[in-house]
């Protein structure tokens, strides 16, 4: 059978290399060229549990390399990466300098992984995504660059099956006239990034802070601001991936733009004050997106290319490469023909349920970034949710994972709760309503929470604990032994 993919970023040219792997004759196009820049470069647990499973079901061993941080330098030292040991939220407010409050300090730390070895990396994404179409060629794909591709194109190519994988490129959309539904969306942001040289670590600019469970800027960093947020990704090499996520523009040209919040935000100011960015500042008004359809017959997108949400708590790597693995195994299912009916079916019914799903998430920590108790609480949806999944997923290794809901989605526990907490967030008001709410977030956590979150008592620094694991076996439903017998798996 022959399948097109078209777009050649991470995920269609893994795609490519997996379908060929089973056997189909594939062609992936690209409009552009690589290597070339691309944003969206913070992976975490789940991502990398996704990684080792397609390694280990395609034979992908490179994928099982790129998975954690230490076996990606020993095998890969050229790919340029960043060592991500967790997500590090700082609050700022305009005209003041970060407050060292020592353990009361606007910051909450979230450790990923236990040490650097195994932890998550920040891929840069020129290079990772041109590892991946030479390995898709290699494999046999057939690649072809600088291709605008249309209905003809496919047509003379004679296809059986096309994936969507252009990202907001928005291929299928124009092809199959595919309606938008930005309208379901909640989330509304514009984005001014680039990538910089120079920029400082916090514990320079703001000394004292106490330590907590990683150096806090090895990391996906996130300095919330009154207008939104700013993301902050190290690499190895001294480069930083930064972002600013804007509610509303700000007045002037993309230089100007950084120039104002550097200056309404003293400590920002000092971490990016004599950084040099190496590609000049972009500004894009609107970064959210979103298609009133995902798969039909011969056709499926990926997630890029399907909806995009915000980058806030790094969903699009680990959803990406989920939706890899579950179109992966419906062409196995198809036995050599395209994908089924149902399996399409399903593949487009989760896709847009976790579209939601990320989106209500997302808006909901819109609104609670006025007030960080209130952001710190509601984030732990998000952490309780995908430490629940990454536990389950270690301890019960299974293919079955890939059409688990991601972030709680049809979890009778978790499903209901990012949009739940969106609807209360947006009626909290009061210094009381905000403690209602946290508490409200720690009882609606605690049949999933096997990591001890919403725990006052940590002043919001949050290690890898395995023994709060363990006493937690019941979360999982599992005895104090099975869980103790399980834990080389989650040490992994
Ligand atoms: C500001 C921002 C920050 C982000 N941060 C994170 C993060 O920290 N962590 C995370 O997990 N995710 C993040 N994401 C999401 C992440 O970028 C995506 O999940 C990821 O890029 C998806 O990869 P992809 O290969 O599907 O698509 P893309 O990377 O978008 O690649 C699409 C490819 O298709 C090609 N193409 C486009 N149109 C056509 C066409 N008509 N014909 C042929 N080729 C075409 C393009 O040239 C490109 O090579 C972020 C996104 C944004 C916008």
């Amino acid at each position: 059978m022959r399948v097109a993919i078209v777009g050649s970023g991470f995920a269609g040219s893994l795609l490519a290399r997996i379908l060929a792997v089973q056997g189909h004759d594939v062609v992936l196009l690209e409009r552009g060229t690589h290597p070339r820049f691309a944003i969206g470069e913070s992976s975490t647990p789940l991502a990398n549990l996704t990684l080792e499973r397609l390694a280990r079901r395609y034979g992908l061993d490179d994928c099982y390399d790129l998975a954690a941080h230490g076996r990606w330098i020993a095998r890969f030292p050229e790919l340029r990466r960043g060592l991500k040991r967790g997500f590090t939220f700082y609050r700022h407010h305009a005209g003041r300098r970060f407050a060292n409050a020592g353990l009361g300090s606007e910051r909450l730390l979230v450790a990923a992984s236990p040490n650097d070895h195994v932890a998550d990396n920040h891929w840069l994404r020129a290079d990772v995504d041109h590892h991946f179409v030479r390995a898709a060629v290699q494999a046999g794909v057939e690649y072809r660059d600088r291709v605008e591709v249309t209905d003809d194109t496919l047509k003379a190519l004679h296809v059986d099956f096309v994936v969507d994988a252009s990202g907001p490129g928005g291929f299928l959309a124009r092809e199959l006239a595919i309606p938008s539904r930005l309208d379901r969306m909640h989330t509304h942001a514009g984005l001014l990034f680039s990538h910089f040289d120079g920029v400082r670590l916090m514990p320079d600019v703001v000394p004292g802070l106490p330590s907590g469970p990683y150096p806090d800027d090895w990391a996906a960093v996130h300095h919330i601001i009154e207008e939104g947020w700013l993301y902050s990704l190290r690499f190895d090499h001294g480069v930083t991936s930064a972002g600013f996520l804007l509610r509303d523009r700000v007045p002037g040209a993309p230089e100007e733009m950084w120039r104002h919040l550097l200056r309404r935000y003293p400590t920002i100011g000092a971490l990016f004050g004599n950084a040099k960015p190496l590609f000049p500042l972009s500004y894009k008004p609107r970064i959210q997106h979103r298609l009133a359809r995902a798969a039909g017959p011969g056709w499926a997108m990926l997630p890029h290319a399907f909806a995009f949400v915000d980058p806030l708590f790094s969903t699009g790597i680990a959803w990406s490469l989920r939706a890899i693995e579950r179109l992966a195994l419906s062409f196995e299912n198809g036995g050599g023909c395209v994908p089924g009916e149902r399996d399409l079916a399903r593949y487009e019914s989760q896709l847009s349920a976790e579209a939601d799903q990320i989106d209500w998430l997302v808006a909901g920590a819109y609104h609670a970034m006025a007030h960080f108790d209130l952001f710190a609480a509601h984030a732990m949806i998000y952490f309780a949710a995908v430490s629940f999944a990454e536990v389950n997923q270690r301890i019960h290794a299974t293919e079955t994972a890939a059409w688990s809901g991601f972030l709680g989605v049809g979890d009778p526990r978790l499903g209901a709760l990012p949009r739940a907490s969106l609807r209360r967030l947006r009626h909290t008001r009061t210094r009381e309503d905000r403690r209602e709410f946290v508490r409200w977030v720690t009882r609606s956590i605690a049949p999933r929470n096997v990591c001890g979150f919403a725990n006052p008592a940590t002043h919001g620094l949050y290690p890898v604990d395995l023994d709060m694991l363990v006493q937690r076996h019941a979360v999982l439903g599992m005895s104090r032994e099975s869980l103790v017998s399980a834990l080389p798996a989650l040490r992994a």
